[in-house]
């Protein structure tokens, strides 16, 4: 099956980049720039993964993830942060907030590719022991 991953970049260039590389390994995606449209998103359909800018303009990406993460049904969702800064405090607020792994920008396509597969695979074993 399919999977759906969600995208919240607020810096176009990016954010195309990312939805082209994800559909061309064979993801359905949506994207939105900003924390609203992500949670409104996220309410309407679950994704099987997020792709998160921590940097959405004036507002903090992983306020959506520590949302994400205090809700039983969201909880389990893997959030893959994508930040610019490389330094151990914001991978530690980043992981944090809940999010499962992080990426550093510019994004290194291979590395992603490994932290999506071993994240969807994860969420699907826990999937699947849920009662
Ligand atoms: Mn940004």
């Amino acid at each position: 099956m399919q999977r759906f991953i969600l995208v919240v970049e607020d810096n176009p260039p990016s954010r195309e980049l990312l939805c082209d590389w994800l559909e061309g390994e064979g993801y359905e995606v949506f994207a939105t720039a900003d924390l609203a449209g992500a949670f409104s998103a996220v309410r309407r359909r679950q994704p099987d993964a997020v792709l998160l800018d921590v940097q959405l303009g004036a507002d903090d990406g992983l306020e959506l993830a520590a949302w994400m993460h205090e809700q039983p049904a969201l909880a389990p969702i893997p959030v893959i942060a994508v930040t610019a800064h490389a330094m151990a405090t914001e991978r530690e607020r980043i992981l944090q907030s809940g999010c499962r792994t992080t990426v550093t920008k510019p994004v290194d396509f291979t590395q992603l590719r490994q932290h999506l597969e071993r994240c969807l695979d994860l969420a699907s074993r826990r999937h699947q022991q849920a009662p």
